[in-house]
């Protein structure tokens, strides 16, 4: 009998962590979680360690170590806190697989830790890709660690692209769902509020990402994500409007044959498929039943409405650190949206303020990212304090 796979899960208490431990909690026999970690709602995280009884918990913030200490002590579960053991609790010896499900930024340290210890990634925190994905896959090269993309849209390409030649790719065709302001004009986008832009038609996510769809920086990230995970150039990956979110995403190959994966919106299956290394789990969720869909539609994106889906482009021709500048510059920009200091049209002209703005490095080190990443932010907050 095989052990089970022994599974880090960063962003335990998120909307992908909580979805990959059920399908851990299921598959006993394939799956064990010997790592959590949260960022700071500790009661949530120990609430997981009690039922999943990992070897270690962590949380992102320092000052609630003691509580998540004193309540898993009587459990024997170690316990840590800080980004550098956020960083560094992915090397030991006892995990096999590392899920980044943290949210922005801070999946970039884990993921280059991970990598150089050799463990494969089963990869939701696609801003890993989107800032460093040059970096990341120059790891890659001098390492036994392999992606696993857990993004629908990625985990589709990948599906389509098994017993495929990759010279015969002609496009990707990422889909989207539109978000809940795809029929809505640009003056009422402009001043749409947090309520409005929480309110996703299709998927229930964190709300960092849930705000990126409404902009569609969601599909533009996607976008980057897909050139590093499959080394696609951009001017071939191309977004399609698709509201039914049944289509997870398309590959057109050079004979004009175009494959496409299909399922209900449910993260359980793209998480199940890079648990299992691109392989299947039976009963990882419902069935489709296409009757239920009469009509699968699709649409040309509208990047005067979206604008911020055409930073993909600018930014994949740009290089260097530019893409790393527009992260940053949207975190700071969302957050401050949710905390309603700003109008949701002034998320785009943040991150474009920034990017002005922000210092360039054409070939950065990995030193180069983290200036550059405090750097935008310092300069999204600036033009944010305007207000
Ligand atoms: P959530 O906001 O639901 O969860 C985020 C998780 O990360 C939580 O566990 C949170 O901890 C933790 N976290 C937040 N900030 C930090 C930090 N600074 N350091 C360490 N941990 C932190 O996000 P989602 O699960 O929706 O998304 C996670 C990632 O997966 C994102 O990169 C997203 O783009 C991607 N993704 C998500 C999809 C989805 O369906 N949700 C689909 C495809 C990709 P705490 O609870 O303590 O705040
Ligand atoms: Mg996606």
């Amino acid at each position: 009998m095989n052990t089970p796979r022994r599974i880090a899960v960063l962003g335990a208490t998120g909307s992908i962590g909580r979805q990959a431990l059920d399908i851990i909690y299921r598959h006993p026999e394939l799956y064990k979680a010997t790592v959590l970690s949260a960022g700071r709602r500790v009661d949530d995280l120990i609430e997981l360690a009690v039922i999943h009884r990992p070897r270690l918990a962590v949380i992102a913030d320092e000052s609630l170590l003691p509580r998540l200490r004193e309540a898993l002590e009587p459990y024997g579960i170690a316990t840590a806190a800080g980004p550098d053991a956020l960083a560094e609790c992915v090397e030991a010896d006892d995990i096999d697989t590392v899920l980044t499900a943290t949210v922005g930024y801070s999946g970039l340290a884990p993921t280059v830790h991970a990598i150089k210890a050799g463990k494969d990634i089963a990869l939701a925190n696609k801003e890993t890709l989107v800032v460093a994905g040059e970096f990341v896959n120059r790891l890659l090269k001098d390492s036994t660690s392999r992606i696993f993309p857990v993004d629908s849209e990625h985990s589709a390409v990948a599906q389509c692209l098994v017993g495929e030649d990759p010279e015969r790719v002609a496009r990707l065709l990422i889909t989207a769902s539109g978000g809940p302001f795809r029929t809505w004009p640009s003056e009422k986008i402009e001043k749409a509020t947090a309520a409005e832009a929480l309110k996703h038609p299709n998927w229930s996510m964190g709300a960092k990402i849930t705000i990126d769809s409404a902009s569609m920086m969601n599909k533009a990230f996607e976008i980057i994500e897909a050139h590093h995970l499959f080394g696609i150039a951009p001017e071939r990956i191309e977004a399609v409007v698709h509201p039914q979110s049944i289509i997870h995403s398309m590959v057109e190959f050079t004979d004009g044959a175009v494959k496409a994966q299909l399922g209900v919106p449910d993260m359980h299956i793209p998480i199940a498929y890079a648990l299992g290394e691109n392989s299947r789990l039976p009963g990882a969720s419902r069935t489709l039943r296409l009757e239920d869909f009469a009509n699968l539609t699709f649409e040309k994106p509208d990047v005067k409405r979206f604008p911020c889906l055409g930073l993909a482009h600018t930014v994949l021709t740009a290089g260097g650190t530019s893409a790393c500048t527009i992260n940053a510059a949207n975190e700071i920009a969302v957050a401050a949206f949710l905390n309603n200091r700003i109008p949701f049209g002034e998320i785009f002209r943040t991150i474009e303020s920034a990017l002005y703005k922000t210092n360039f490095i054409a070939n950065p080190c990995y030193d180069d990212y983290v200036a550059i990443n405090d750097e935008a932010r310092a300069k999204a907050q600036e033009y944010i304090d305007k207000f």
